[in-house]
C-alpha cells in the first residue's frame, strides 16, 4: 500500500500537460499561462494628472495660502483623452483633469479644490495653496515598463493579472487547454436522480460531487451513463469515456469483491495499472493507471471516499494537465475544540467545520457513507494513525470552501 505522498509523486510524474489554445482575457479567469506575458508598452503610457485641477510650476505657488491667493492666468484646457501642444509658462496654469497628459513646462497639478474663480478676471485662476513639486502627478512607466514580464508561464490567471494585462493592451492569451474529465459511476444497484428505486437501491451521488470538485480546478467535467456491475458495461463505459476525454475518474468497483470490474475491464482495452491501494482514510481502494497518455483514476465507490481520494490525488493531476507547476487546496491554521482521535493505521483526512475564529471541530460521524457530516463539513483535518489531537492542538485545515 502505498503512502499518499508516494502516490501524488507517481501520478503527477505520469500526467502530461495538454497542449495550449488561445482564448480572450475575458475568458480567461482561472486558466494558467502557456506563454510568458512581457509588456509591449509603458504603463501609465504619459505622464498625467492624478487629479482635477491645474496643471502649474510649483514655484509659481510657493507663497499661496488662503489669505494671500497667488493668481495665474488660464491659457487652455486639457480633457482626459485630448493632449495639448502648448507649453506652461511662469505665471500661466492649464485647466487638467484625472487622467490627462500633463502638459509642456508643467511640474505639479494643483487640486481645483485649492482654488477658486477671480471673479474680477474670467482668465485668472486663485490659487489658495501650495504645491510640491511633482505632486498630483502619476509618472509614465510608474506602473510597468516596456519590456517588463507581468506573468510567467504556469501562473493561474485571476482578477488582478487579468486586469494587469487588460491595461497594457492584452486581447487574448494563451493557456493550457482545460481537460475534458469522464465521470463514470459503476454499480448495479444505482439509479439516477428521478427514477424509481427498488428496495435495495440508492440514487446515484458521486458524479455530482466529483463535476463541481472538477470545475473548482479548472477541469470540464463530462458525465455518463450510470454502468452496471459486469465487465462488458465497464469495459464498453471506459472505452467510450477514453475516446471522448483527457482523463477518466470511475467510482466504485475497485474494491475486492468479485464484482468488481473497473481493474479488469480497463487492462482488457489495454490499460496499464500504475498502483492500487493508498494508505489513507477514507479512500483505501485507489487505483491509478493509464491508457495510453490518458491517465485513470479508480476511485473507491463510497461517497466521501470518492470525495477525498479527489481532492488529494485527483486535483493535483488536473491542475498539472492545466500547466500549474504546483497546486495546493488552500490551508488554514486551526485550534481543535475538541479531541479528534484515529485508532487506525492508516492516515485519517476528518471532516471538520471551522469557523471564521479558526476554531475546528468535527463535523459529525466519520464513516465513509456518511454524507450528512461532509455536507456539514469545510474543511479536512488530516489525523496521523494511532494519535489522538488533544483539544487545544494546533492543526492545519485543508479548506474546502
Ligand atoms: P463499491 O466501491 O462499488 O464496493 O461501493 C461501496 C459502497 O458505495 C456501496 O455501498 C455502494 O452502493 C456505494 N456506492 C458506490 N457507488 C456509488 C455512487 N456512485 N453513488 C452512491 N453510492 C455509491
Ligand atoms: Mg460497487
Amino acid at each position: 500500500m502505498l503512502e499518499l505522498e508516494e502516490a501524488q509523486r507517481r501520478i503527477l510524474e505520469a500526467v502530461r500537460f495538454l497542449p495550449a489554445e488561445s482564448v480572450l482575457l475575458s475568458a480567461a479567469d482561472g486558466r494558467v499561462l502557456a506563454e510568458k506575458i512581457i509588456s509591449q508598452i509603458d504603463l501609465p503610457g504619459f505622464d498625467n494628472s492624478a487629479v482635477d485641477g491645474y496643471a502649474v510650476q510649483a514655484i509659481d505657488l510657493i507663497s499661496a495660502n488662503r489669505a494671500t491667493p497667488v493668481s495665474l492666468r488660464l491659457t487652455g484646457k486639457i480633457p482626459a483623452g485630448k493632449s495639448f501642444s502648448g507649453k506652461i509658462e511662469p505665471g500661466q496654469c492649464v485647466r487638467i483633469f484625472t487622467g490627462s497628459p500633463l502638459p509642456g513646462g508643467a511640474d505639479a497639478v494643483a487640486m481645483q479644490e485649492d482654488t477658486q474663480p477671480d471673479s474680477k478676471n474670467a482668465d485668472q485662476i486663485l490659487f489658495l495653496d501650495s504645491v510640491k513639486s511633482w505632486e498630483n502627478i502619476r509618472f509614465r512607466g510608474e506602473d510597468v515598463k516596456d519590456g517588463s514580464t507581468l506573468a510567467e508561464v504556469g501562473t493561474r490567471l485571476g482578477v488582478g493579472h487579468l486586469s494587469l494585462l487588460g491595461a497594457v493592451g492584452v486581447e487574448s492569451v494563451r493557456v493550457a487547454r482545460q481537460p475534458i474529465i469522464g465521470l463514470l459511476a459503476t454499480g448495479s444497484e444505482l439509479r439516477e436522480a428521478g427514477q424509481q428505486i427498488g428496495p435495495s437501491e440508492i440514487f446515484e451521488s458521486n458524479r455530482v460531487g466529483l463535476a463541481t470538485l472538477a470545475q473548482r480546478v479548472g477541469a470540464v467535467p463530462k458525465i455518463f451513463p450510470l454502468i452496471p456491475d459486469t465487465l462488458a458495461a465497464t469495459k464498453a463505459g471506459l472505452e467510450k469515456a477514453f475516446a471522448e476525454c483527457d482523463a477518466v475518474v470511475t467510482t466504485g468497483g475497485v474494491s475486492v469483491g468479485e464484482l468488481d470490474f473497473v481493474k479488469a475491464a480497463f487492462e482488457n482495452l489495454g490499460g496499464k495499472l500504475g498502483f492500487w491501494k493508498v494508505s489513507i482514510k477514507p479512500g483505501k481502494p485507489f487505483v491509478f493507471g493509464q491508457l495510453g497518455e490518458k491517465p485513470l483514476f479508480g476511485l473507491p465507490g463510497n461517497p466521501v471516499s470518492a470525495l477525498v481520494t479527489f481532492i488529494l490525488l485527483v486535483a493535483p493531476a488536473l491542475a498539472q494537465m492545466q500547466g500549474a507547476k504546483t497546486f495546493s487546496w488552500p490551508n488554514y491554521p486551526g485550534v481543535l475544540t475538541e479531541p479528534l482521535e484515529n485508532r487506525g493505521d492508516r492516515r485519517h483526512f476528518m471532516r471538520v467545520s471551522v469557523d471564521e475564529k479558526g476554531r475546528v471541530s468535527s463535523a459529525g460521524t466519520q464513516a465513509s457513507h456518511i454524507l450528512s457530516s461532509f455536507a456539514k463539513a469545510n474543511g479536512l483535518v488530516e489525523v496521523p494513525p494511532h494519535t489522538a489531537l488533544a483539544l487545544g492542538a494546533s492543526v492545519s485545515v485543508l479548506g474546502l470552501d
